[in-house]
């Protein structure tokens, strides 16, 4: 696609345009591979229980590990991958990572809490996906797969929703992520059934501006309530947000002032502690709650 507009195009472009795209190709050329060569790794970003601040969930974030760039943020990355059709093997890769790691935290005795992972409308269009889900072997209810509320909530096509169907099957969650800043059909949201929905971190950080922003924030939880769909908020920068978003009712809180997205050494040490914590007190705390 982006080398047949080079091709007929190529002298209406400046220079400094032909540059960048050229400077894009490369980059898709070198993602393309980043899977295969195993490039692409899950940071995680914890989840807490809102009221008991417990660790309920793990959120698993794509970072490149780039051989001259050093470590890339999806921004650096993503928005390439969507062009050229690469993100389905991103996702996948970052699944197989966080599966990978949470049986290593298993078979260390930790008690690793459900891992989201972010999946694209493409992925999700696929229609061997399920197929290829099956032959992880995914424990039930150990992974939740994030959804950008665009891809399914205008009109989502038969294949989406089988797809949305066989992953429900499969005891994995399906959540809304970023609730609230596109395409919010409540249609959608009934018609889809998620197991949790994330309010995004605009909503969220804005709980502190003005009683109208907060009262907006509480009314979603309260319809959501009203579905039998859970909440979490994501971009919790501070306590105060936290502390308002508590109030409110909202079941689980990420952001920065809970926990910045980690590499899997630091989470492990975490879930020790969180682990070891729960045992002196006797309730141990693991997943769900
Ligand atoms: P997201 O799924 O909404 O993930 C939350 C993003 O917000 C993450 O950025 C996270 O690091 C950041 N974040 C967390 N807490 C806070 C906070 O308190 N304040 C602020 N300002 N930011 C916070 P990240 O890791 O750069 O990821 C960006 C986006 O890239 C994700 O947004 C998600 O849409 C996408 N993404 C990440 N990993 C994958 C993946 O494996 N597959 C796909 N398809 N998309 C992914
Ligand atoms: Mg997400
Ligand atoms: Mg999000
Ligand atoms: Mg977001």
């Amino acid at each position: 696609q982006a080398k047949k507009l080079g091709r007929n195009r190529v002298e209406f472009f400046t220079p400094a345009l032909q540059a960048e795209l050229h400077a894009e190709r490369r980059l898709a050329d070198e993602l393309r591979l980043a899977p295969v060569l195993r490039q692409i790794e899950p940071f995680y970003q914890i989840q807490v229980n809102a009221r008991s601040r417990r660790i309920v969930g793990l959120e698993a974030l794509a970072r490149w590990r780039h051989p001259e760039k050093g470590l890339l943020n999806p921004a650096a990355f993503l928005k390439v991958a969507d062009e050229y059709g690469l993100t389905p093997e991103i996702d996948a890769a970052v699944l197989k990572w966080a599966l990978a790691d949470r049986a290593a935290w298993v078979s260390r005795g930790l008690v690793p809490p459900r891992i989201a992972v972010n999946i694209s409308g493409r992925r999700l269009a696929d229609p061997d996906l399920i197929e290829g889900l099956q032959a992880l072997k995914i424990p039930r209810h150990a992974i939740a797969f994030e959804l950008v509320e665009t891809i399914f909530l205008d009109d989502p096509d038969d294949r989406v929703l089988a797809n949305i169907d066989g992953i429900k099957k499969m005891g994995i969650d399906i959540e809304i992520d970023d609730f609230g800043s596109g395409h919010a059909s409540l249609i959608g949201l009934v018609k889809l059934k998620p197991k949790r929905l994330k309010i995004d971190r605009q909503l969220v950080t804005a709980v502190t501006v003005s009683d109208e922003q907060r009262r907006l924030v509480s009314s979603i939880v309260d319809i959501a309530r009203a579905l039998n769909v859970e909440v979490i908020a994501e971009g919790v920068e501070t306590e105060e947000h936290a502390r308002i978003l508590a109030e409110v009712g909202c079941d689980e809180l990420q952001g920065y002032a809970i926990g910045y997205p980690s590499p899997e050494s630091q989470i492990a040490a975490l879930l020790k502690s969180a682990h070891a914590k729960g045992r002196s007190r006797s309730t141990v705390g693991g997943a769900g709650d």
